[in-house]
């Protein structure tokens, strides 16, 4: 660590991380001052940054902040709730069932524009040669910005800042951007102590919580499963150094976000739609977010091979609310068709353990101060637990999405799909 100079810097409200001899830029709030955070704060957001490059030591396999290492353990150090925001239609939901007056949701703005990313930019682009590198400007931040102002939404923090850049710096072959969505938990968790915060808590659903790669179950808060899950280490080190770290909608599928965001304030701004949108409307009406948006709701959008094709694909992406979608708007092909008879129906209700209290074989994945909340918010929005057939078809639904059985095209490419459909004209 130390060959790296690491170093903080402050220039009015420009925050700058300095690693060898470039820079990195956050821009601060009014008042922040970051030669007042702690250094061991500091250091779990450069772990975030720096993730498996090397300078960590390691418990087991696994790159730890030094805190694990000696056992420390800090009481949780604020009250209020940080929430990663994006305001796509998960992050929308989760700030809807979290308590207003203790949420600051945070949107982490790439921005690559200051001279001292461009400086950094071309210097990436001088000591990484390979063609795989992209950094370019572009749509990334377009509607999101667009839609958050008309949504006028309460406490934001508009954070720009080119955190991004620091792993394409460090790593041959990587572009710019974090290892996982955690890293955005770096800025979190340097304005902690600005905003009062000693929760973390990202917009993520049952899909990428529970599913894994949204095609088979896996049981990340049972303490007895073989090789500690993600979640349960990053919880283990966010308590280390007064935080906790949740997912507040971890066992709500993403019918569920859906459903709370169309009836609810944000039902015309959130947008999880990655296409920019020149219109008023917050859907492009042409990809595949779409596809699942308005297939939930049982419309339909024109199929469309460019973003369609991953339809044809196995394991089917997302398959759980891929195929409530084409089950609702009716839309099936031959490899679809497989799914059609499956009852989906209990992606409608969450996965009650999520919000569950530690026991002698679940962590509990929401923190105690915060739990009842956010299942009256659930209830209030109409939404139920899982009964005990839900939990089974939920468990079991890698029995037909992570199943080779149902592999029946072979697809793998966009390619492949043109050809089929051309022969079956
Ligand atoms: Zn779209």
């Amino acid at each position: 660590m130390e060959e790296l100079h690491i170093k903080w810097s402050q220039e009015n409200n420009l925050v700058y991380l300095h690693i060898k001899e470039e820079k990195f830029y956050f821009e601060a709030p009014n008042g922040y001052n970051i030669h007042e955070v702690d250094e061991d704060i500091k250091e779990l957001a450069l772990f975030h940054l720096l993730w498996y490059m090397g300078f960590f030591e390691k418990e087991g396999s696994y790159e730890q902040p030094s805190y694990i290492h000696k056992n420390i353990t800090k009481p949780i150090s604020g009250k209020n709730i940080g929430l990663s925001f994006s305001n796509g239609c998960d992050s929308a939901a989760t700030l809807l069932c979290l308590p207003p007056e203790k949420t600051i949701p945070i949107y982490c703005c790439r921005d690559f524009s200051k001279d001292s990313s461009i400086k950094t930019i071309n210097k990436i682009k001088q000591l990484r040669d390979n063609k795989n590198i992209v950094i370019q400007a572009q749509n990334y931040n377009y509607n999101a910005l667009k839609f958050m102002k008309k949504a006028n939404i309460h406490n934001l923090q508009i954070i720009n800042n080119d955190f991004e850049l620091i792993r394409p710096y460090m790593m041959d072959n990587v572009s710019y951007g974090f290892k996982t969505g955690i890293g955005y938990g770096a800025i979190l968790i340097l304005l902690s102590k600005f905003f009062d915060i000693g929760y973390i808590t990202f917009g993520a659903i049952s899909e990428s919580v529970f599913l894994g790669t949204g095609h088979r179950f896996i049981d990340v808060i049972d303490k007895h499963r073989s090789g500690e899950s993600l979640i349960i280490r990053w919880k283990r080190i966010y308590k280390a150094y007064g935080f906790d770290f949740f997912y507040a909608l971890g066992g709500c599928s993403e019918i569920i976000t859906s459903n709370i965001i169309k009836n609810s304030i944000f039902k015309n701004t959130a947008c999880s739609c990655n296409i920019k949108i020149l219109s008023d409307k917050n859907y492009c009406g042409d990809c595949m977010k779409c596809f699942r948006n308005f297939g939930m709701n049982g419309q339909m959008i024109p199929y469309n091979n460019n973003w369609g094709w991953v339809l044809y694909k196995f394991p089917l992406k997302m398959a759980t609310s891929t195929i409530y979608a084409c089950q609702k708007g009716t839309y099936t092909n031959e490899f679809i068709e497989q799914y059609m008879h499956l009852d989906m129906s209990y992606l409608e209700r969450y996965y009650g353990p999520y919000l569950e209290k530690e026991d002698d074989n679940i962590i509990a994945l929401v923190p105690d101060d915060f739990r009842d909340y956010i299942k009256n918010k659930l209830k209030e929005y109409g939404i139920e637990p899982m009964n005990e057939n839900d939990i089974k078809n939920l468990k079991n639904c890698g029995d037909y999405y992570d199943n080779d059985k149902y592999n029946n095209l072979n697809i793998k490419t966009i390619g492949d799909v043109k050809l089929l459909l051309s022969n079956n004209k």
